[in-house]
């Protein structure tokens, strides 16, 4: 049988989606190979966050042209959110490509790799405008991405002390920017026990720290099947604090327990209570501000100010004494006067980020921003506020980190690299 190079790009949604997507291809009896000349077909998982992640992907398809016209059996696939958004134009662009699958369709990979091998000819499985998902999931056996979730090999020989799981699918934000709820489609959650039953699973096969993953992950919420009740039948849902407090009772042995990433305007305070009443979830919180400008906010569709930002983060620290924060910050957005961003730099000086994401604006196709608003900020100007955002958060994390001296805090090892640490926050 072939082998399968798989790569990734992008979030960690897309880590799990390639990590499930080899677990499924592998039950198969495919295998996977670190070496792209061995392989004999080549997977690109992609992302369509930013310009600058396709033009990756497009150059590593280029190159496979040239190989695919010595080796014509060649398999190439273009799997997640960028064949989703560029959709089959690329089939028609691209004549080498074999291959397109969606991230909402990922569960049907075998089978198009099957029909390219039956008949030689492209083949796409793309969700389009509309999505087959409902937002709350039912039966597992109904949808074929939940049994993709739930499939997923546990293998104590390859043992992992940090792993995903997801809890909810899709976005229904529509910040004017971004691609996701296009490629990704409407929110949908998963059943709690199913959630349970993974984290069991991954910890039974040596996972100390689970990380719940969620394009907007405190938008968690699963109504259940009616029960019956004394007054008749009862309607019965679990939010994204329930299931926290859940998981953390149900899975004693978990040792860490985190999620990312989440929305500032709906994150309620049940959450932030739960976490200070669990000591094994981490008092971390991921919570991307994106502008310090209202105006800016406004034309992002954020759907929150400012001001109700920074209560937020000022009910976190007081709810969760020791919290730490992550931010993520967009520079450059159409628009955005010298004004618009020192607003930003005075968030970010003010909000103390143990770290912080920082990203130049990108137009994205498809998006509302593309449309509506003049990519008008001159790359340099776009430039120049990323690094100068990047030399007030970098002293920041110095001062936090030099909090740290004389402190004895327990630290996950991950592996053998140098720099990849991580504290209990
Ligand atoms: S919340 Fe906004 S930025 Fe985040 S995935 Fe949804 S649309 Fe994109």
């Amino acid at each position: 049988m072939k082998k399968i190079y798989l790569e990734t790009f992008g979030c960690q949604m897309n880590v799990l989606d390639s990590e499930l997507v080899r677990g499924q291809l592998e039950a198969l009896g495919y295998q996977f190979t670190p070496d792209l000349d061995a392989a004999g077909i080549v997977l690109y998982n992609t992302c369509s966050v930013r310009e600058h992640s396709e033009n990756k992907v497009r150059s590593r398809l280029g190159l496979l042209k040239k190989r695919k016209g010595t080796e014509p059996e060649l398999v190439i696939g273009v799997i997640g959110c960028m064949a989703e958004r560029d959709g089959v134009g690329m089939l028609k662009r691209l004549a080498h490509v074999d291959l397109l699958c969606g991230p909402g369709e990922l569960d049907k990979l075998p089978t198009l790799l099957d029909n390219v091998f039956r008949t030689r000819r492209q083949q796409a499985a793309l969700a389009g405008n509309t999505s087959r998902r409902s937002a709350t999931l039912g039966a597992a056996e109904e949808d074929g991405l939940e049994l993709l979730d739930l499939s997923r090999s546990f293998s104590a020989s390859e043992s992992r002390y940090q792993a995903y799981v997801r809890v909810v699918r899709g976005c229904n934000k529509f910040c004017t920017y971004c691609v996701v709820p296009h490629t990704r489609g409407p929110e949908v959650s998963r059943p709690p026990e199913s959630i349970i039953e993974e984290a069991r699973r991954l910890v039974a096969a040596g996972a100390l720290e689970i990380t719940l993953l969620g394009q907007t992950v405190n938008h968690y919420h699963f109504e259940h099947a009616f029960a019956s009740g004394p007054g008749g039948p009862m309607k019965r849902r679990t939010s994204f604090a329930q299931l926290l407090e859940r998981l953390h009772e149900s899975v004693p042995e978990l040792a860490r327990l985190r999620f990312v990433t989440s929305f500032p305007a709906d994150f309620g305070d049940d959450i932030l209570q739960v976490m200070a009443g669990c000591n094994r979830i981490c008092k971390y919180l991921h919570i991307p501000a994106q502008s310090g400008s209202n105006r800016i906010l406004k034309m992002m569709n954020r759907g929150y100010s400012v001001e109700e930002y920074q209560g937020l983060l000022e009910r976190a620290r007081r709810i969760v004494p020791g919290i730490a924060l992550a931010g993520d910050m967009i520079v450059g957005f159409p628009t955005e006067t010298e004004e618009d961003y020192q607003l930003s730099a005075k968030l970010v000086a003010e909000s103390r980020y143990k770290n912080c994401f920082i990203f130049k604006y990108s137009a994205r196709p498809g998006t509302l921003a593309i449309r509506r608003f003049p990519d008008d900020v001159p790359d340099e100007v776009k430039r120049d506020r990323n690094n100068h955002l990047l030399h007030i958060q970098n002293a920041i994390c110095q001062e936090l980190n030099r909090e740290l001296i004389g402190q004895t805090v327990p630290v996950l090892c991950q592996g053998p690299s140098g720099w990849v640490r991580a504290t209990d926050s």
